[in-house]
C-alpha cells in the first residue's frame, strides 16, 4: 500500500512539473535592439564583433525586410505594433507632440496586460509616439549617442530586470545622412554601436538574466547615398538576429522575415497572446523544436 502511494505521488509530481514546464514562456525577458539605418550589406562589412558572434551563436538572416516607406518612425511603428503602416497609420516621421501616441496596440501594451514590466531607451524623441499611456514603465531618451543610451539602459536592466525592453541606437543613421551609407564614418559608427551592444550584453549578464532572455538584433531601415525611404533593396533590407534561450545555434533563417514579425516574436516568447489583427507572425524557425513545442 505504501509503495502504491509512493508511486502515485511520484506520478502526480511528475505530471504537475511537466504541466508547469509546458505552460512556461520560452523566455521571461526579451530585448529588442534596433540599429537605426542598419543597411544589412553595410553591417556585414562593418567591424561588429559582438553582433556577429551573437549571430554565430544564434539564428539570423541578412535578408529581412522593413515596411514601406522605409523611414524611422513608420518602420519602428511596424516593428513594435506587429502591423504594417496601413493599420498603424503612423504616416509622419517627426516628433509632433500634438499628434499624441499612435492609435493601435503595441507589444508593450499587450505585455502590460499580463503584468509585465517594460522599457524603451531610445536616441530619438519622436519614438515617444510609440509609447501609449501606461504601456512603458520607463521611457528615456538619454542622448543621440549609443554609449549614453547603453549606459542608461544597462543601469535600468540591472536594477529593474524588465520583461520587454526596446533599445535604439542612431549613430549610424546620423553618419549615413552626413557622410553616406557605407562611408568610413558610418562603418566606424556601426563599430561604436557594437560596443554599446556589448555593454548591454554585460548588463544582461550582470542582472543574471542571460539564461532566461532572448535578444533580437534588427534595424528600422537601410539607406543609400545620403538618404533612405524608397522601396529599393538598400533601403528595405535589414538584419534580423535572435540570440539566447531556446534559439538554434548557427542557424540561417530561410523563411521570409518582415519587421512586424519582431513584435509577434516578442509576445510569443513571453507567452502573451498575439492580437488576431496583427500582420506579424513569430519567427518560430529560429527556435529549437523542443522550445517551440513547450511555448505552443
Ligand atoms: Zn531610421
Amino acid at each position: 500500500m505504501i509503495r502504491y502511494v509512493r508511486v502515485l505521488i511520484t506520478v502526480c509530481a511528475f505530471t504537475f512539473f511537466a504541466a508547469v514546464a509546458l505552460a512556461a514562456p520560452l523566455a521571461n525577458h526579451v530585448f529588442i535592439v534596433s540599429f537605426d539605418g542598419g543597411n544589412a550589406a553595410v553591417m556585414q562589412q562593418s567591424a561588429m564583433p559582438t553582433l556577429k558572434k551573437m549571430m554565430k551563436e544564434g539564428a539570423g538572416t541578412w535578408k529581412a525586410q522593413t515596411t514601406f516607406p522605409s523611414v524611422t518612425l513608420v518602420s519602428h511603428a511596424s516593428m513594435l505594433t506587429g502591423v504594417g503602416p496601413a493599420k498603424h497609420n503612423v504616416i509622419w516621421n517627426g516628433w509632433e507632440p500634438e499628434r499624441g501616441p499612435l492609435a493601435v496596440t503595441t507589444a508593450f501594451t499587450e505585455a502590460k496586460k499580463t503584468g509585465m514590466t517594460t522599457a524603451m531607451y531610445v536616441s530619438k524623441r519622436k519614438l515617444e509616439h510609440l509609447s501609449l499611456p501606461g504601456s512603458v514603465d520607463s521611457f528615456e531618451v538619454p542622448s543621440s549617442k549609443s554609449n549614453d543610451v547603453a549606459a542608461a539602459v544597462s543601469k535600468h536592466i540591472v536594477e529593474k530586470k524588465p520583461s520587454l525592453c526596446f533599445i535604439h541606437f542612431t549613430d549610424t543613421d546620423s553618419t549615413g545622412h552626413k557622410f553616406g551609407w557605407g562611408s568610413p564614418e558610418q562603418v566606424r559608427a556601426f563599430g561604436d554601436e557594437d560596443n554599446a551592444l556589448d555593454a548591454v550584453r554585460d548588463a544582461i549578464s550582470a542582472a543574471r538574466l542571460a539564461k532566461d532572455s532572448v535578444v533580437i538584433l534588427t534595424a528600422d531601415h537601410g539607406g543609400h547615398e545620403k538618404t533612405h525611404g524608397t522601396d529599393s533593396p538598400e533601403d528595405m533590407t535589414i538584419p534580423w538576429i535572435a540570440w539566447g534561450k531556446g534559439v538554434k545555434r548557427g542557424f540561417s533563417i530561410a523563411a521570409p522575415v518582415t519587421t512586424y514579425d519582431t513584435a509577434a516574436t516578442a509576445l510569443w516568447l513571453l507567452d502573451v497572446p498575439i492580437p488576431a489583427e496583427w500582420d506579424g507572425k513569430p519567427v518560430t524557425s529560429a527556435f529549437k523544436r523542443k522550445a517551440v513545442a513547450a511555448a505552443n
